[in-house]
């Protein structure tokens, strides 16, 4: 019968990790030692290509030859991760002698130190051991990850949010800090008095199927107080939340479509001034023809935090859910995105159709429907050949997906004879087809 093992959080922030081995096991490893922050030092005499590139950017430091007992000067700890029990044993060895806690891939019941099956859920991270059985570890691992995503938002808000700037994470997307300078988040008249600084995420939803939302987006979802979300959204997203998340729905705000959008950075701002973690959900990236920008300014002119939260963008997902890659090599080398929202020959266009027409790559055209007989036939006139095959793609990635194939001199009319309707994306390019038959 062995004892328990006792569980830990090592800090390792510039603490000297010694990863002996470089092969798939330690390409593993290496990853959360490094997010961890330690200073990683790699034995071996030689490296896997990801390990390679890590080490040629100065991120790691490599001795390019086999264990030698001076490798641990200085370490904390050491991970092995060879297969060779007998050079593995000698490490422990060594270890041992030092008091320093010795990981083994090859043996755990020779290991003084075990590392857990991980989910990490913003600033919380859970830790399983399966009694020295890896694979129970990650089943029940699985079980809490899952939880944790639909839970956390409930439970753990009081935890997560209670810390101004912990519950929209650190990594990943952009955090900017609002005019009012770091730490003062709400200093245009909100967060005094003692009250919870509240901020906004701008976050990407994906081009319909709820399922392609980012793991950041929806955590921060799940943490949200208010949601401010697009017309274009899924609606399955919303499904989930919690009954008491103050809902609002963009497009129903009345007015012109430029008031509609100051009355939307106000709601933004004052539901931030007032202490709520406010999620702006947005189809697609947020980036893309969605105004993020125009909302960040808003928020950052009266002092709000706001993270930017990239989405998986129509442009590039809706091709793909029609089986077309917006690039393949020998067909494409570039591909072009544009809003077709403006007649060509509209003088307040700011696309170059002519130039565009020009281009042998691929061309996936956004809000074009209305336009798109101008569209092409100003494409065709610049010298697009028509026989170019295109495809529109009508609401992709959900369940009522349709994809019509076609050519540049024909689409236009194609699509009013298969009444497709926005949102729809056309994507024009030899590309179309490629992966056909
Ligand atoms: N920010 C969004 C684009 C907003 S503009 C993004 O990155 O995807 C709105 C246009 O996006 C629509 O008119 C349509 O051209 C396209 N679009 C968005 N979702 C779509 C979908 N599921 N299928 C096809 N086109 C889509």
């Amino acid at each position: 019968m062995t004892a328990n093992p006792y569980p830990l959080g090592l800090r390792l922030h510039g603490r000297r990790v010694v990863v002996v081995g470089g092969g798939t096991v330690a390409t593993r490893r290496v990853p959360a030692l490094m997010d961890a922050g330690a200073d990683v030092l790699l034995v071996a005499p030689e490296l896997t290509p990801a390990l390679r590139a890590q080490v040629d950017a100065g991120r790691l430091h490599w001795v390019p030859r086999r264990f030698e007992p001076e490798d641990l000067d200085g370490a904390w700890l050491v991970q092995v991760a060879i297969d060779d029990p007998m050079a593995a044993a000698s490490v422990s060895a060594v270890a041992a002698e030092r008091r320093i806690f010795c990981v083994r891939a090859d043996d755990r019941t020779a290991a003084t130190a075990w590392t857990p099956a991980v989910t990490r859920h913003g600033p919380v991270t859970v830790a399983v051991l399966g009694g020295g059985d890896p694979r129970r570890a990650m089943t029940v691992r699985d079980a809490i990850r899952d939880l944790l995503a639909v839970r956390l938002g409930s439970d753990g808000t009081a935890s997560t949010r209670g810390r101004p700037g912990s519950s929209a994470g650190a990594t990943g997307g952009t955090d900017v800090v609002g005019a009012g300078g770091a730490g003062s988040a709400g200093s245009a008249g909100g967060a005094g008095g003692g009250r919870r600084a509240g901020r906004v995420a701008l976050v990407g939803a994906g081009p319909g199927d709820p399922e392609l939302i980012t793991v950041k987006g929806w955590r921060l979802l799940t943490e949200a107080d208010v949601v401010v979300a697009d017309r274009l959204v899924p609606g399955l997203l919303l499904d989930e939340l919690r009954p008491d998340v103050e809902l609002v729905d963009a497009s129903k705000i009345p007015y012109g479509p430029s008031r509609a959008q100051e009355e939307i950075n106000q709601i933004l701002v004052d539901r931030a001034l007032a202490g709520a973690v406010v999620v702006r959900l947005k189809g697609g990236d947020p980036y893309v023809f969605g105004r993020g920008g125009e909302e960040l300014l808003a928020c950052a002119a009266a002092g709000v935090p706001v993270t930017v939260v990239p989405g998986v963008t129509s442009s590039i997902a809706a091709p793909a859910a029609a089986g077309i890659p917006v690039t393949h090599r020998g067909v494409a080398h570039e591909f072009t995105v544009v809003s077709g929202h403006l007649a060509p020959d509209s003088p307040a266009s700011l696309v170059r159709w002519d130039a565009l027409a020009g281009l042998h790559g691929t061309l996936v055209i956004l809000m074009g429907l209305k336009n798109l007989a101008a569209i092409t036939a100003t494409l065709i006139a610049h010298g697009r050949p028509p026989q170019t095959p295109a495809a529109v793609v009508q609401e992709a990635t959900t369940g009522t997906q349709r994809v019509l194939r076609s050519t540049l001199g024909e689409v236009a009319a194609d699509l009013l004879a298969a009444d497709l309707r926005p949102p729809a994306v056309v994507v024009v390019g030899d590309v179309v087809g490629t992966l056909d038959g």
